[in-house]
């Protein structure tokens, strides 16, 4: 069968998403992609899941995980694709950061009730699960009890940055991310340049810290924005990687399998993949449809 694609970034329910990562197996189907990861933000606890609805469709599940980092006070995602969710210090390292998301969830509820509005904490929480407590969970509770009529517009008046709910977000500075990525055998990549001030810059501090790739096809980037930081990709002697960033309705239109990476693009990967888990002494991934 010819290779439909990989979607390389996505969140679940284990995160801010809304679609279990069953869900997420059936959209990938759908969309006829061949790989899919599970991205979650501080969180590995999804990929068990993801693996299991993935046996007996063909589809390759790719174990994910997105880091929050803090690079000279800019907020910078790490994407970290290939990781091994069994490695203990990543894992150690994950727990501490969804204890302190959930210390900051309940900061934001408190500073929410000091500005009139009064959300349930506990209700709150049933959403998130166990997994990464977000801003956007927030979000949808606003939402719900009608204080805003959309998920933007909770963060354009409650939720980003000088508004009344932020709270800041413990974060991981760059170094110490991509070095968690790497001790747990995956590859460190860039995501959503778009995001960032000055992308070039960023992927030259990436680089010398070990970054291993960029996230070029991303919803928030357009066809010449990709171009260009596909260029600066090339230039570096980096992987280029594309992801949806599907977080369910209702975040925009975004969709699984929205941007894909090509069979020449994953094949890298793969190869780098491979390179990285042997030099960790860790077995390599599975990378066949299961
Ligand atoms: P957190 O990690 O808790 O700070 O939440 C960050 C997440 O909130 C991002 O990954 C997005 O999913 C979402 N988000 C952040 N800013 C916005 C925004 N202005 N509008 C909509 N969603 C946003
Ligand atoms: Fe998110
Ligand atoms: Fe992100
Ligand atoms: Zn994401």
């Amino acid at each position: 069968m010819s290779f439909g694609g990989a979607d390389l970034h996505c969140h679940s329910i284990r995160s801010d998403g809304l679609d279990t990562p069953a869900r997420l197996v059936e959209r990938a189907l759908e969309a006829r992609l061949s790989a899919l990861a599970l991205s979650d933000h501080d969180a590995v606890h999804g990929l068990p899941e993801l693996e299991a609805a993935a046996r007996g469709t063909g589809l390759i599940p790719v174990a994910g995980v997105e880091l929050s980092t803090r690079s000279d006070d800019e907020d910078v995602h790490l994407l970290g694709l290939f990781v091994d969710p069994t490695e203990p210090r990543l894992l150690a390292r994950l727990a501490e950061m969804r204890t302190a998301r959930d210390r900051r969830g309940e900061a934001m509820v408190e500073r929410l009730r000091e500005a009139g509005i009064d959300l349930d904490l506990e209700a709150i929480r049933t959403t998130v699960g166990g997994g990464a407590f977000g801003r956007p969970h927030v979000a949808r509770a606003l939402m719900q009890k009608g204080v805003v009529a959309t998920f933007d517009e909770a963060f354009d008046r409650w939720l980003s940055r000088g508004r009344p709910g932020y709270v800041p977000k413990p974060k991981w500075s760059l170094p110490d991310a991509i070095g968690a990525v790497r001790g747990a055998g995956g590859l460190a990549v860039l995501a959503h340049p778009i995001w960032y001030d000055d992308p070039p810059a960023l992927v030259a501090a990436g680089l010398s810290e070990g970054l291993d790739g960029v996230e070029v096809g991303h919803p928030d980037q357009d066809g010449a924005q990709e171009e260009a930081f596909a260029g600066l990709a090339r230039e570096a002697g980096l992987l280029v990687t594309a992801g949806s960033d599907y977080h369910g309705p209702p975040q925009g239109g975004k969709t699984v399998g929205g941007r894909r990476l090509p069979e020449e693009g994953w094949l890298r990967l793969v190869e780098a993949a491979r390179r990285r888990r042997a030099s960790c002494g860790l077995p390599a991934p599975d990378f066949s449809p299961r």
